[in-house]
């Protein structure tokens, strides 16, 4: 998929998007503008394209809705949720020339996935999943006060989720499967190599010195051409424009990030902190979909209490085994 950038002040992206929620093959053709030195689409257009009925509220939220769609995005924002989970725009919604308007990469790159479940290009069947229980060996990641550590914690939700999804037939392998030293870019280069259909990164989170924050959120890798959910301000600097292997599937990516955001939710009762996205390393290099799940933070007494229970780490594999059934579902039309 190419999307042909613009030269002008008004232009069209053409996306060649396969599919629709339960459509025919078709093109998801925007006219872009710039605003503020970036490509933007009229919400007017966003409505047009994906079916849905618009309302701006006093608070400057966006309701964007249909029977099976709920979208909210807010004016000078990049804060957005679909489908329930949190997102962040690689821009601020902008409101110009008493239009709102969308940033385009997002449109095409976060809503269009989303919404029409367009685009998706993994290899099929989905037969190989290769699973990344994070750190190892002298790298402890992060780590509770009760003496857990990340690395140990990882690998044990690996094993668990490793006979889940062997019983359910996929053929599944492991980054480590002992406490060892593995690099990150040698962990993408396993999955490379083993022709992994699916990479799912395992990790566990922490806010220290903080104690505060908790819940689960989902990395997958940065478009090329948008900014990372941690980037402060808006100027776009020359690395947000490379692109990188794992590009390939932003789609599948995102979706797959999605559902898996929505098992951890739905399944665990974890507080929803989004799905976010980053040129994480362990990502950036894959020949495959695939993401980073952070389950849980070590630096929060509350999820710390559950994380130390196996019942609950069962509960964690069941829930990301369920986001990887639906985004198959959602893959195989
Ligand atoms: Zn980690």
């Amino acid at each position: 998929m190419k999307h042909r950038l613009p030269l002008g002040w008004m232009s069209v992206w053409i996306a060649c998007v396969i599919g629709a929620w339960a459509g025919p093959a078709q093109s998801l053709v925007l006219t872009t503008r710039h605003v503020y030195g970036r490509e933007y689409v009229a919400m007017g257009d966003v409505m047009r394209v994906f079916g849905l009925r618009g309302q701006v509220n006093r608070d400057r939220t966006v309701m964007l809705t249909s029977s099976q769609v709920r979208v909210r995005l807010t004016v000078d924002s990049r804060e957005a949720e679909v489908q329930g989970v949190k997102y962040w725009l690689s821009a601020p919604l902008a409101l110009h020339s008493h239009q709102v308007w969308v940033p385009a990469i997002d449109v095409v790159k976060t809503l269009d996935p989303l919404l029409r479940r367009t685009g998706l290009a993994a290899a099929w069947p989905l037969r190989t999943i290769v699973i990344d229980p994070g750190h190892g060996g002298p790298d402890q990641g992060t780590h509770a006060r009760n003496g857990l550590s990340e690395k140990v914690l990882t690998l044990d939700l690996a094993k668990r989720l490793q006979v889940l999804l062997t019983q359910r037939g996929y053929r599944v392998l492991l980054t480590r499967n002992d406490d060892r030293e593995m690099s990150l870019d040698s962990r993408s280069a396993f999955a490379r190599a083993q022709k992994s259909d699916l990479f799912v990164s395992l990790h566990f989170n922490s806010s220290a010195p903080s104690a505060e924050p908790r819940g689960t959120e989902t990395f997958c890798l940065t478009p090329a051409g948008a900014q990372s959910t941690s980037t402060k301000g808006s100027t776009l600097s020359v690395a947000d424009f490379v692109s990188f292997s794992g590009n390939r599937f932003d789609n599948d990516n995102v979706v797959l990030a999605h559902c898996i955001q929505q098992g951890l939710v739905g399944r665990t009762g974890a507080v929803e902190r989004g799905v976010k996205r980053a040129r994480f390393e362990v990502l950036k290099d894959l020949t495959c979909p695939g993401v980073l799940v952070e389950c849980g933070f070590l630096s929060n007494a509350s999820d710390v209490r559950l994380i130390s229970q196996s019942t609950h780490r069962d509960r964690l594999a069941m829930a990301v085994l369920a986001g990887i059934e639906t985004y198959k579902k959602a893959a195989n039309r």
